[in-house]
């Protein structure tokens, strides 16, 4: 701690491509929901690593599987099969719908599967002019160009020459909109049960049913992007659990590593078959690494007081985000559920979510922000009590500092 680290914040502007605008600490330790970093300070983590890191950090379960792991067998391409891999397909078979996975390294990778094996689908099944992907203003599919052209900000699919196409957009919870554009030339309706990227915002239950029963009028597969609610988040291991309502092919990623890069897609044998040996694949996909710490993070998260912990959880956050607001007078509402949540600041402080995430980190807490009017927070499933107390008093000061 005395010395000066020889690796500092003003090095990444030298050496990395500059598309990100890191913070100007660098965490380099972490156990539980706490962060420390290089010059010894605390920070309490609210962030997650952006809904990632659902059993906070290093926790010795995961730790444990990646070091067995790390001691046995580390990569074999899909030449060759692997037991995590197998293991871990099962295990998700288990508890979902799915009757079939397809592993991959991150969301937008496993969305770019879920779309082209929709495309395949559609054009196998039914014709070659059945390629309309429907999908929703503000969604987040992740960068690959087909996946962000299907996302449903235009400022990041833009300026990058011809798009994919055959993607439509619509409002978000719009039924009539949906019901006026679907039709028998609609290949898949993609969308987040709950919208992360876009600002934290809830499907309406009577929106999900429409997705489903004009899907199925028009022979449409339903493809829930799941790679932020998944694994816990809500409060159920998947979101689509909340609901009757169940998708034909859903895409997880995010916290199912805890911290390690692994996405799946999971979707049913009959869908699956479309693709065929050689149609799609990857070189790390299903990597026994990543599968081996995916199956320790599976192994937590669906235990029932993990989950119903969730929702505990999230009552304390509403509790105390209330509190504040009680005091201060800076949001309008708080949407999301489980803990991905997100306060919505009212019309006095809007376009300003970004102050409030760095007074925040001032005050020693990481948080998130959805946009410039939502502060987010997607703390690990298993954050401690005491910390999300001690991380709303750092909220709090934070808000006040912001408010004078
Ligand atoms: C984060 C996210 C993605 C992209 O995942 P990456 O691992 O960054 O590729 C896709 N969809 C949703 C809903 C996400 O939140």
């Amino acid at each position: 701690m005395s010395n000066k680290p020889s690796l500092q914040r003003a090095q990444f502007d030298q050496v990395m491509v500059p598309n990100y605008a890191p913070a100007n600490i660098i965490p380099v330790r972490g156990e539980g929901s706490r962060v420390w970093d290089q010059q010894g300070r605390e920070f309490i983590d609210f962030a997650g690593g952006i809904a990632v890191n659902c059993l906070g950090h290093c926790h010795p379960a995961l730790t444990a599987a990646l070091m067995e792991q790390g001691n046995k067998l580390w990569h074999l391409s899909n030449v060759m099969t692997n037991e995590p891999a197998l293991a871990l397909a099962t295990t998700l078979i288990e508890h979902t719908f799915a009757e079939k996975v397809y592993f991959a390294n991150s969301g937008t990778e496993a969305n770019e599967a879920a779309l082209k094996l929709a495309r395949r689908y559609a054009q196998d099944k039914f014709s070659s002019d059945k390629i309309e992907i429907i999908a929703f203003n503000q969604a987040f599919h992740g960068r690959t160009f087909f996946a962000v052209t299907v996302g449903g900000q235009a400022a990041y699919s833009d300026g990058f020459g011809p798009k994919p196409q055959g993607v439509t957009h619509l409002p978000y919870n719009d039924i009539a909109a949906l019901e006026a554009q679907v039709s028998d030339k609609t290949c898949a309706i993609m969308l987040e049960p709950l919208q992360g990227e876009g600002g934290i915002i809830n499907a309406t239950p009577e929106f999900l049913s429409a997705v489903r029963r004009l899907a199925d009028k028009h022979n449409a597969l339903v493809i829930y992007d799941e790679v932020q609610t998944g694994v816990g988040r809500t409060g159920k291991l998947y979101a689509y659990m909340h609901t009757n309502i169940v998708p034909d092919i859903l895409t997880t990623a995010k916290s199912l590593g805890g911290g390690f890069p692994i996405a799946a897609m999971l979707t049913t044998s009959a869908i699956a078959a479309h693709f065929k040996v050689g149609t799609h694949g990857s070189t790390y996909g299903g990597n026994p690494l990543a599968c081996a710490v995916a199956n320790a993070v599976l192994g937590q998260v669906c235990q029932p007081q993990v989950l119903d912990g969730v929702r505990q959880r999230e009552q304390l956050f509403r509790a105390g985000l209330a509190a504040i607001n009680e005091k201060y007078h800076v949001f309008s509402t708080v949407r999301g559920q489980g803990l991905l949540l997100g306060a919505v600041l009212n019309e006095q402080y809007a376009g300003r979510s970004r102050d409030f995430l760095l007074a925040s980190l001032d005050q020693g807490l990481m948080s998130l922000i959805a946009g410039p009017n939502v502060v987010r927070f997607a703390p690990s499933l298993i954050i401690p009590e005491t910390d999300i107390a001690e991380g709303l008093a750092r909220f709090e000061r934070a808000v006040a500092s912001v408010v004078a």
